[in-house]
C-alpha cells in the first residue's frame, strides 16, 4: 500500500475536546499551532459556541424587555468599545501609530479586551497578515477571494484561523502580561459582562427609577451592543474592498467610504490606511472625519499616550494630486452623461455598482484568481512591515513615492 500523503484527521472526541479547551486557553494547540493554520478553511462548531451564544443571547430581549436607559447603554458601550477596536486593536497593537508606557499598554489592553473581538495580539497578527497579502488568495477575509458572507463572518469562525502566530508579532509577544491577556482571552470579556449585570442589579435596587436590572442591562448593554460591534466592524473586512472610492492605487481593492467611517469612527478611510499605514489618522484631509483620531489626540492631552505620528506631506500631496485628475475626469464624464440624455437613475447609478460587486464577489467566492484593476502602477502594501519586524519579502515601492520612515 503506498504511504498517505497527507496526516489522519484527529478523533472527532478529540477534535471537540481541543475546541472545548480553547474556550478557556486559546494557546492549547495539541498538533501544533503551525499545522492547524495549514488546514483548508473549515468551521469549528464546538470551538465557536461561545460567538453563537453570543447571538442568541440577544433574543433574551422577548423576555427582558427594553427601557430609554438600557438602550442608551447599548449605543454607548458601542462607541466607546468601536473606539477601542480602531483606536487599540487597529491603529496600536496592529500597527504601532503612537506610543504609550508598559502600564499604559496593559491598560489599553483590558479595554481592548471589552470588545470580545479575541486577545489584541491575535487581532494584531491576523490585520498584519491581512495588510501583507490583500485580496490575494493568502488573505483570510477578502471578499475578492472568499465572497462576502465569508470575509464578513465566515473567517472568524475557521478553524485554521484560531491560533496566533506569535512570530509574525514579536514586538509585542515579547511581553508575557500581553501574552496572557491574549492565550486566555475570554476572561475580560466574562469580568465585563458581570460588570454589567451587577450595575443593572445595583440600579434596581437603588435607583429603581431608572426601570432597568440586571438580566436587561446585560442583555442589552453586553449582547446585542457587542453583536452590533462585532458586525460593525467586521463591515471593514466585508465591504471596505468593495464599496466607496479609490483615491490611491494600491494593489489591492481598498477603497475609501464615508458611511463604513460612520459605523466605524474613522476605519471607513480605508484606502487611505492601506497607502499609508504608519500614521495615528485614517482620515488625511481636515474633511474626512475620523472621530477615533480626534479621541486619540485629546488622549495624548491626558499623557497616557504621546507620539501621534502624522501623515506625510508626500502622501498628502499625492493624494491631492490624485483627487484632482478624479474630478477632471468626473467632470468630463458628466458633461458626456449629460449630452448622451443619460443622466437620469443618479442614485441607481450609485446604488447599483456597490450591490453588484457584493454579489458578484460572492458568486465568484469558489475563484481565487483576483481581478486587479487596470490602473497604473501599483503601491507597495504594507508601509509598516519593517516598523513591525516582518519578514515577508516586500515589492519595490515607485519612484517618487518612498516611504518615510516609521
Ligand atoms: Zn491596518
Ligand atoms: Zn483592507
Amino acid at each position: 500500500m503506498p504511504e498517505s500523503i497527507s496526516a489522519p484527521r484527529p478523533s472527532l472526541l478529540r477534535r471537540i475536546t481541543t475546541a472545548l479547551t480553547q474556550w478557556i486557553d486559546s494557546d492549547h494547540c495539541p498538533d501544533g499551532a503551525e499545522k492547524m493554520r495549514t488546514e483548508p478553511d473549515r468551521v469549528d462548531l464546538v470551538r465557536v459556541m461561545p460567538f453563537v451564544v453570543l447571538h442568541l443571547a440577544c433574543f433574551a430581549v422577548i423576555w427582558v424587555g427594553w427601557n430609554p436607559f438600557a438602550v442608551w447603554t447599548a449605543v454607548a458601550l458601542y462607541f466607546v468599545r468601536m473606539f477601542a477596536v480602531t483606536g487599540i486593536h487597529h491603529r496600536y497593537f496592529s500597527h504601532k501609530t503612537y506610543s504609550t508606557s508598559r502600564a499604559g499598554q496593559f491598560f489599553l489592553a483590558l479595554w481592548a479586551g471589552t470588545t470580545v473581538q479575541r486577545g489584541s495580539l491575535w487581532w494584531a497578527y491576523h490585520h498584519r497578515h491581512h495588510h501583507q497579502h490583500s485580496d490575494d488568495p493568502e488573505d483570510a477575509h477578502s471578499p475578492h477571494v472568499h465572497g462576502f458572507v465569508w470575509s464578513h463572518i465566515g473567517w472568524i469562525t475557521s478553524r485554521r484561523n484560531f491560533p496566533t502566530d506569535y512570530s509574525k508579532i514579536k514586538d509585542l509577544a515579547k511581553f508575557p502580561e500581553l501574552v496572557w491577556l491574549n492565550r486566555f482571552d475570554l476572561v475580560v470579556p466574562i469580568l465585563f459582562a458581570a460588570s454589567i449585570f451587577l450595575t443593572g442589579v445595583a440600579l434596581e435596587a437603588y435607583a429603581p427609577s431608572l426601570g432597568t436590572n440586571g438580566p436587561q442591562l446585560l442583555v442589552w448593554g453586553f449582547f446585542i451592543s457587542t453583536t452590533v460591534l462585532f458586525h460593525g466592524t467586521a463591515c471593514i473586512n466585508s465591504m471596505a474592498h468593495l464599496m466607496g472610492k479609490r483615491r490611491f492605487k494600491t494593489d489591492d481593492d481598498s477603497r475609501n467610504s464615508f458611511i463604513l467611517t460612520l459605523i466605524t469612527l474613522g476605519e471607513g478611510w480605508h484606502n487611505n490606511h492601506h497607502r499609508f499605514q504608519s500614521c495615528t489618522r485614517n482620515g488625511f484631509y481636515w474633511w474626512e472625519i475620523d472621530p477615533t483620531y480626534y479621541g486619540l489626540k485629546m488622549m495624548s492631552w491626558t499623557g497616557l499616550i504621546w507620539g501621534l505620528k502624522p501623515v506625510p506631506q508626500s502622501i498628502l500631496d499625492e493624494g491631492a494630486h490624485a483627487d484632482h485628475h478624479a474630478s477632471v475626469a468626473a467632470a468630463s464624464a458628466e458633461r458626456a452623461a449629460n449630452q448622451a440624455g443619460a443622466n437620469d437613475y443618479s442614485s441607481l447609478r450609485r446604488i447599483v455598482p456597490v450591490a453588484t460587486a457584493m454579489a458578484v464577489a460572492t458568486a465568484t467566492a469558489s475563484n481565487v484568481v483576483v481581478p486587479k484593476k487596470a490602473e497604473g502602477p501599483a503601491i507597495r502594501k504594507d508601509l509598516s512591515e519593517e516598523a513591525h519586524g516582518l519578514n515577508a519579502a516586500k515589492p519595490t515601492p515607485p519612484t517618487g513615492h518612498q516611504p518615510p520612515s516609521a
